[in-house]
Formats: structure tokens, C-alpha cells, sequence
């Protein structure tokens, strides 16, 4: 089984001034992802086409329809639903839909929860939390906070829909004690995925701008994998952690991966976890020693 990225022509809010104009501050206006078809290709042909490419290229034969860039319910209801009823397909066994929290409607929850019923395709959702410091959060100008991402899972859990969570734990400013609260949070509200990566300065951000100006540093990779491993510890040991470094394009940018490649990056961690004797969940229900 393999994802399978479906480009829609989404907005984001916080890109064409309803929340605001510029975005994230690590945001790269093109949005994020590999294997992208253009988003005025008919969603049926670009199911098709990387069907047939990744299909062949990883020998996969079920696949996850994976709506990937900016916020894929943020467009108008109709057009949500033309995108989601056109991904319906024999060979899709999911639909992944990832949208910010302040972005996700009982409507589209509605729906998702039909077509689940009506083609047994199950539903997950992917939101961006990035770290559960709302200080950050707004220094970073998401446009939403910590209370909006707990209340978006809580609404979709009443669906039953997984939901997977994208955290960043190096944004400026965060520390280990940040990590670990944006651990102990998604495991309370048992989110089941989390996708990690480092952070990655694009050129043209704000972010960008900041840090040739030199006006915050990245922390070591060292102090990074440190970081993870805590983070890792603390969740529950059940989550799926669907990634635990992410790949960037290289061109446009100013910082990715301490210059590694990601895969090196991941073995480094690993490999200290076995050393360690350390693994997922361990400081998971650590509670009082009393
Ligand atoms: S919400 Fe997503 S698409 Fe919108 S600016 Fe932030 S990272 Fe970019």
C-alpha cells in the first residue's frame, strides 16, 4: 500500500487575508510535496497517472489517496465534495486529508463519514499542530492556537477518523520541556499518527529573512535528535509515528538537515535508542513514584 498525493487548487486562510497574508513563517508559498501532479489536473487523472508510476516504481496495489498541500477543506463545500466523490475508487483504501484545525467543519465531517459508510474507504485527517507551545504558535503566526487543534481532534474522533498530527519540535524558541508537553498532549487526546520533521528554513519566508539576519539560531543536530528521542518517550507507545524526519527541497532553501541526508538523520536516531535502551513510550504513563 502507498500514498498516493492528489493535488487540489486549496487555499489557506492565513495566506489570502482572512487570518491573514503572509502565511507561517516557515511556510514556502508553494506549499509542500513530491510526486505532485498540477492542481487543474481532473483528480480521477491524477489518480490514474501516479497510480500507474508509483504503483510500478514501489509495486504497491492499494493505495492511500493523500490530499496533501495547504488546506484541503478549505475551498468551497461543493468543490470539496466533487474532490473527495472523484477520489472514490477500487483500489483506494483511504482517503488522508490534510487541513488546518480552524479549517475542519462538521459538513465536511459529514461527508467523509458517508462516503466511509458507502465504500468502506476509511478517513484520516492530518492537522498541523507543530508544537503545543501557543507562545510559539503565535510568534510563528500560525493563526490558530493550542485550543483549536484539541478541539478539532476531539470533533473528529466523535467520527471515529485517525488523526495524524504534524509537529516541528526545533521551532525558535521551543525547548525540551515544549517537546515533551506536545507529547503528553497528543497522547492524551490519543491521537493515533505523528509525522515529525526538523525544521527547514525556505529562502523567501519570514523565517528565512530572520535567520540570515541572524536573528535566531537552529539547535545542533546533537541537541535535535536529543529532542526527538524525548519526545518519542513521551508519547504513547502505540501512536504510529509516521515520520521521524522529513526530506525538503534543497533548492530555495537556506537550512535543511544540518546539510545530512534525512535517512542518516533517522539511523543516527534509531541507533541511539537501541544503545540507549530507550523506545517509544517508555516516560509514556510515568506518573508519581509515591
Ligand atoms: S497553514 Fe499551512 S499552508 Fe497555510 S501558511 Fe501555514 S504552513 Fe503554509
Amino acid at each position: 500500500m502507498y500514498k498516493l498525493p492528489i493535488h487540489l487548487n486549496s487555499g489557506c486562510p492565513n495566506r489570502d487575508g482572512l487570518l491573514g497574508t503572509g502565511g507561517c513563517d516557515f511556510c514556502a508559498e508553494n506549499g509542500a510535496g513530491f510526486e505532485l501532479l498540477s492542481a487543474l489536473t481532473p483528480v480521477e487523472e491524477q489518480i490514474t497517472r501516479n497510480m500507474k508510476y508509483i504503483g510500478s516504481k514501489y509495486g504497491a496495489s492499494k493505495f492511500i489517496a493523500y490530499f496533501q498541500n495547504y488546506s484541503n477543506t478549505y475551498m468551497s463545500f461543493d468543490s470539496f465534495k466533487t474532490a473527495m466523490s472523484s477520489a472514490i475508487h477500487p483500489d483506494i483504501v483511504e482517503f488522508s486529508i490534510s487541513t488546518r484545525p480552524d479549517c475542519i467543519q462538521k459538513k465536511h465531517l459529514e461527508y467523509l463519514a458517508a462516503i466511509r459508510k458507502e465504500t468502506n474507504i476509511q478517513i484520516s485527517i492530518e492537522l498541523g499542530l507543530q508544537t503545543a507551545n501557543y507562545h510559539t504558535l503565535r510568534k510563528i503566526n500560525r493563526g490558530h492556537g493550542l485550543a483549536s487543534f484539541i478541539d478539532a481532534v476531539v470533533k473528529i474522533h466523535h467520527y471515529n477518523f485517525d488523526v495524524c498530527a504534524h509537529v516541528i519540535v526545533n521551532l525558535p524558541g521551543d525547548n525540551d520541556i515544549d517537546a515533551i508537553e506536545t507529547a503528553e498532549i497528543l497522547s492524551a487526546l490519543k491521537v493515533q499518527q505523528v509525522k515529525m520533521h526538523a525544521l527547514y528554513i525556505m529562502k523567501n519566508t519570514k523565517m528565512g529573512m530572520d535567520y540570515e539576519r541572524g536573528l535566531f539560531t537552529i539547535i545542533s543536530l546533537d541537541e535535535y535528535i536529543d529532542r526527538v528521542i524525548l519526545f518519542l518517550e513521551h508519547i504513547h507507545p502505540d501512536m504510529v509515528v509516521q515520520r521521524i524526519i522529513g526530506r525538503a527541497p534543497e533548492e530555495n532553501s537556506l537550512f535543511v538537515n544540518w546539510g545530512m541526508s534525512w535517512w542518516k538523520i533517522r539511523d543516527l536516531i534509531h541507533n541511539k535508542m537501541e544503545r540507549e535502551q530507550r523506545h517509544q513510550g517508555d516516560k509514556w504513563f510515568s506518573g508519581l513514584n509515591f
